[in-house]
């Protein structure tokens, strides 16, 4: 028997979707193209978008930004058995926050070499360190191609430009 719940809870794809439509968003205020979700049993339970530069802190990327709004609306530090659903590749940053805070599964759209020069300092240790942290994570994140994956950068270039 198939309950109700199970046939409401919202795909991969189209949780990856929202993501991109969050990243979008931000991109088209002049912000950058990130967007992240906090997923729990098909509910989402917080969202977040890159806000960095608003807050001069470089800690505000989207998916530790939607972890700590999860956190405060569960009233919780665990969100075991949650997912995080990202619009890009997660830095080794927000990979190590997700691990920090029980995600079991983060998943996105764009891998990192959508991603155009953004203006910042090229930081080959911090690359290094991301491929060392997937390395240690196996299947527990995983890229899902997603169509308009690059429409967020896209959308930055031409608002910034
Ligand atoms: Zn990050």
């Amino acid at each position: 028997m198939t309950n109700t719940n199970d046939q409401n809870q919202p795909s991969d794809g189209e949780l990856l979707r929202e993501a991109i439509r969050l990243a979008l968003d931000n991109a088209a205020a002049g912000h950058p193209p990130f967007g992240a979700l906090v997923v729990r049993d098909g509910q989402v339970i917080a969202t977040g978008v890159n806000t960095a530069e608003q807050v001069s802190d470089p800690t505000a990327h989207a998916e530790i930004e939607a972890v700590r709004a999860a956190c405060r609306e569960l009233n919780t530090l665990d969100l075991s058995g949650a997912i995080v659903v990202s619009s890009c590749e997660p830095c080794a940053m927000c990979h190590t926050v997700c691990a920090v805070a029980g995600i079991t599964r983060i998943i996105y759209a764009a891998p990192k070499e959508f991603v155009p020069d953004l203006g910042g300092t090229p930081r080959p240790d911090l690359v290094e360190m991301q491929a060392v942290l997937r390395g240690l994570a196996g299947d527990s994140i995983q890229h899902i191609a997603t169509p308009g994956a690059d429409e967020p950068f896209t959308r930055f270039v031409e608002t910034i430009g």
